[in-house]
């Protein structure tokens, strides 16, 4: 008797800690995010809801809009069981929503049993602004004059934070950048190989809630004819430079053939780097007056020659001459043709030895086929500051320097930026712009 007893005691302890143990075994609420979780939003923004909770699983979801103390109910779910995690994407299209300030207040219960059956609860509650408005761009610069092949610059003012502004036209895009004065500037060129009807250049602006403005100035394009330059490439220029190629190529043995690879692919991925390092630029120009020409240099090959390579007569390949040559007496000091930082001193496949700077909002000037580099990255350079001494190195027949300019990684006429009255019309008077 007293044995059994004993027995219906311990039974009852053990169902005791058994309950005990199930009960207490998911005392964890879920978890929960949403993003954007602040922040300025549109009717596009996709908001993603995310719920995961490791105990018994998520059993419900509620979602509540609130703009000026009216609730509106979003979203409601219930989940099987064993649901851990739930990635929902909540749609604010459906609703009728106001400008301004607006709050997402999320509700959602796990499946377990403690607080007396009502589970674990996690509830939150975000802060966002409702934007549907675009920001308004006013266009604040006069007279944009573009040759082709040459750079101008547009100055405007926005009404909002942006997440990018700039110009555009066709599948270019030249970001602009906040001055001091609080407005945007533009920095952009009229591309040698643009056709006068593909360039209309836009102003265009997303905000931080995703909306687009897009705006057309007043602008004017002269058309300018490039030169036909015909190349011949000797065996002894092959012979001369192949050496140097061959450490560029793989699995090529023919000179003409290698020659051509780097003419071609070489000659590619270094403007596709090129157009790379247009984003490490300041905010603000960091030049000062008109470019310095190389000193008692003469032109050689002109900025954007159409050339036509031959081979013992044979056409062989066709390239554009993206810079202007410029060459005085062998291994001549080479100066920087403005102020800025320098962003690039090395060897960079077609151009030898190279230096690039950066001049702010965009443009850079490049300094090839040298044979000396006396910079390195991250030096602040003073206009007419030796840079290095010239050379043949990279697709160079003699010693010369090939020099440069881009604009967001685009190329452009240099005689442009040597041109103080140019540069004072077309640059300098607008960045003045209080
Ligand atoms: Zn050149």
């Amino acid at each position: 008797m007293k044995s059994l007893k004993k027995l219906f005691l311990l039974l009852i302890i053990v169902g005791l800690v058994s309950a005990g143990v199930f009960y207490f075994r998911d005392t964890k609420a879920p978890q929960l995010s949403l993003t954007p979780g602040s922040g300025p939003i549109s009717k596009k923004t996709k908001l993603l809801l995310s719920l995961n909770d490791e105990g018994m699983g998520i059993k419900n979801v509620q979602v509540i809009v609130i703009q000026e103390g009216k609730q509106t109910p979003l979203l409601k779910r219930d989940f099987p069981p064993q649901t851990r995690v739930a990635d929902l994407e909540l749609d604010l299209s459906v609703l009728k929503l106001k400008e301004g300030g607006l709050q997402i207040e999320v509700i959602t219960t796990d499946q377990s049993i403690y607080h007396l059956g009502k589970g674990n609860t996690t509830q939150q509650l975000f802060t966002l602004t409702y934007d549907t408005r675009a920001p308004i761009i006013s266009i604040l610069s006069k007279a944009h004059n573009f040759t082709k092949g040459g750079s101008g610059l547009v100055i405007f003012g926005l009404n909002e934070e942006v997440e990018i502004s700039g110009v555009k036209f066709g599948d270019y895009f030249f970001p602009a950048y906040q001055q001091e004065s609080g407005h945007y500037a533009c920095l952009f060129a009229y591309p040698y190989d643009v056709k006068e009807s593909a360039f209309v250049p836009r102003v265009i602006a997303l905000d931080l809630a995703g909306n687009e403005r897009q705006l057309g100035m007043y602008y004017r394009a002269k058309n300018k004819k490039f030169r036909q330059r015909k190349i011949n490439i000797s065996d002894r220029f092959l012979a001369q430079k192949i050496p140097e190629f061959e450490s560029m190529v793989t699995d090529i043995d023919d000179p003409v053939d290698i020659f051509l690879y780097v003419n071609r692919t070489v000659r590619q991925q270094n403007r596709d780097q090129i157009a790379e390092f247009s984003s490490q630029t300041a905010s603000t120009p960091l030049w000062n007056g008109a470019f310095l020409r190389q000193p008692k240099a003469a032109s050689l090959a002109r900025f954007a020659d159409y050339r036509t390579y031959y081979y013992k007569g044979k056409e062989i390949d066709k390239q554009v001459h993206q810079g202007q040559d410029l060459a005085s007496v062998a291994q001549a000091e080479i100066v920087a043709g403005n102020a800025g930082e320098v962003i690039w001193a090395e060897y960079l496949g077609i151009y030898g030895l190279c230096v690039i700077i950066d001049h702010g909002l965009g443009l850079q000037s490049l300094y090839a086929h040298m044979s000396q580099l006396d910079v390195q990255p991250g030096d602040v350079v003073a206009r007419g500051q030796i840079l290095g001494r010239s050379g043949a190195t990279g697709m160079a027949g003699g010693d010369h320097l090939h020099l440069g300019i881009f604009v967001s990684g685009v190329s452009v006429q240099p005689i442009e930026w040597w041109d103080a009255h140019w540069l004072q019309d077309n640059i300098d008077i607008k960045l003045q712009i209080p």
